[in-house]
């Protein structure tokens, strides 16, 4: 490869271990887009966007998540399968077989930092094996500036190392890959897979943990942007309803896509510098922003191109999760710093592919709280053919596989956070109207636009029978007109053509709902509890 330009920094990683000098440190985006061609490890799209495969895993593995389970974690982690302990022995060990890989390649290394507001700057250094990780740590972690990287000072240390396996009987592991969180040592350990997000989103963890244990703020699976007047909107939501493609708004400053904090003092900021956006089925048309920001300095993963470099984002061969990376920067219209204040509104996204949940209803606050612990959306199986059923699927918090603590520790810190800045909490189905997954069809982007905008500037009228009516089986409260929706798509009811076939649909889900809440129950008030669906099939 050629030699970096003499701009190039440098750096020793005498102290992890690593002896040899062959470590590129701090390369510039433009140098690392360019070593991934030269190493044949991906291609230029003709957009200028970089894209890589990130090989075996397209996805991240939440079932080879582990938390080391030490001083700090014992006692406050909530262990289970979401938050598998990880004996400190074995991990000392595993770093060790990982850092003499590691000891053997060249290397790519980066300072960065989490969280745009001052107060709570994480910074952290990742160390990659390939360029192109580097370069998705480059987009979305936040870039420090000249004198900030003077005596850069790591608290984090994230060590990626796709090409390392590891031997699970051996070092513990459940197979050959794995994502670890020390605390402790503060470390991130990944090895055994490529897929970019597991970066990010082991950051996220250890975010998750350290911000309502040790500086009272609220961490949250959400995007967020800003009004011309100055308020907040929050968008939380599981992955694939919404939170990228609706918090990137024209009309709206973005603050950032999927990971904020909300402090003591109402202000929500962003962790990250950068966003990460499923591509699949992206169209110009319909997604003007996020098509446009993928330009040179953009890494597109796992999609497919002609020879020509142009890519089809209907092609899902490699995988549905078909992604691309950015620095926020490629978005035009961006709050910089990432910071929000006065929280005016929270959005809830569900995919719901049973089609029954109403596109845009409000909740009352206990409701607010009953649908943040359930975390509902749903999985379509319409991957395997024949197969049309929709799967119901709960992540507490909207983001249980990133959340250390319990769910309730966190739903307690936002239920409180509501009523203090008297927010208005919207439920949003993006998911399916006229029917099921495989009879209706997904809600159209542009009326789901139309409902939040309508929320935002409180066309949907005050909170009236004139203007709202209680859906007779979820409880919440249907706006009965909304400016650039036909009125017809607001009641999910009206739009199927089956009113038995309807309910029965809806009961199934209310009953899913019933029996996910159980594991909740003892940690819900009676207000809470009567904030779920109103009635249930017996
Ligand atoms: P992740 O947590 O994985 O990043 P996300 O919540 O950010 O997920 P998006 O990346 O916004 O999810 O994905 C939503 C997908 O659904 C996009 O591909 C978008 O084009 C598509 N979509 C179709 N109809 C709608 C709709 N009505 N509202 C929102 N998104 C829609
Ligand atoms: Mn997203």
């Amino acid at each position: 490869m050629s030699t970096p330009n003499s701009t190039t920094k440098s750096i020793s990683l005498d102290s992890y271990g690593i002896s040899h000098n062959r470590i590129h440190y701090q390369l510039s985006s433009d140098d690392l887009h360019r070593i991934t061609i030269e190493k044949d490890m991906g291609k230029e799209a003709s957009s200028g966007a970089l894209a890589v495969n990130t090989g075996e895993f397209t996805g991240r593995s939440p079932m080879d998540r582990f938390i080391v389970e030490d001083d700090i974690t014992k006692d406050k982690v909530w262990w289970g399968n979401i938050n598998i302990p990880f004996e400190p022995q074995k991990f000392d060990k595993l770093y060790d077989k990982v850092i003499a890989y590691l000891n053997e390649k060249e290397l790519f290394v980066r300072d960065c930092y989490a969280c745009a507001d001052p107060a709570y700057k994480l910074n952290i250094r990742v160390i990659n094996e390939y360029p192109w990780s580097n370069m998705f740590a480059h987009n979305m972690f936040l870039r420090p500036t000249d004198q900030e990287l003077a005596g850069f000072d790591p608290e984090w240390t994230v060590v990626n190392a796709p090409g390392f396996m590891a031997d699970a009987k051996i070092d513990g592991t459940r197979q050959h890959n794995f994502a670890i969180l020390n605390f402790s040592r503060k470390i991130a350990l990944v090895g055994g897979t490529g897929y970019t997000g597991e970066i990010k989103k082991g950051i996220f963890s250890a975010l998750n943990f350290i911000l309502p244990v040790d500086k009272n703020t609220l961490p949250m699976h959400c995007s967020a942007n800003i009004g011309e007047g100055g308020d907040t909107a929050i968008f939380f939501g599981l992955s694939g309803t919404g939170k990228t493609t609706l918090s990137t708004d024209p009309n709206r400053k973005l603050i950032g896509d999927d990971e904020h904090g909300w402090t003591a003092d109402n202000s929500v900021f962003n962790f990250e510098g950068g966003c990460y956006a499923k591509v699949i089925d992206l169209s110009k048309e319909k997604e003007p922003e996020i098509y446009g920001a993928i330009k040179k300095g953009a890494i597109l993963e796992n999609v497919i191109m002609d020879g020509r470099g142009v890519v089809d984002f209907a092609d899902t061969s490699i995988t549905q999760n078909t992604r691309v990376s950015y620095p926020i920067y490629h978005i035009d219209n961006i709050q910089q710093p990432s910071i929000g204040k006065n929280v005016k509104n929270i959005f809830f996204l569900t995919a719901d592919a049973f089609g029954v949940l109403p596109p845009i209803s409000k909740l009352t606050p206990a409701q607010a709280a009953y649908h943040f612990i359930s975390g509902y959306t749903a999985k379509v199986a319409g991957t395997e053919a024949g197969v049309v059923e929709p799967q119901p699927s709960f992540s507490a918090c909207f983001g249980a596989p990133f959340m250390p603590l319990h769910p309730a520790a966190y739903a307690e810190m936002l239920s409180k956070k509501m009523l203090e800045s008297g927010v208005d909490v919207w439920l949003i189905n993006t998911g399916w109207t006229g029917g099921s997954y495989g009879v209706g069809k997904r809600m159209e982007l542009k009326y789901t636009r139309a409902m939040i905008s309508a929320a935002l500037s409180g066309e949907l009228g005050l909170y009236s029978y004139d203007n709202y009516h209680i859906h007779s089986v979820f409880g919440v409260a249907q706006p009965r007109e909304c400016p650039g929706v036909p009125t017809s798509v607001l009641s999910p009811r009206a739009t199927w053509n089956d009113d038995e076939a309807y309910y029965t649909t809806a009961f199934k889900l209310t009953n899913a709902f019933r029996e996910n809440f159980k594991k909740f129950e003892v940690y819900a008030s009676e207000e809470i509890r009567r904030g779920g669906p109103q009635r249930y099939a017996f």
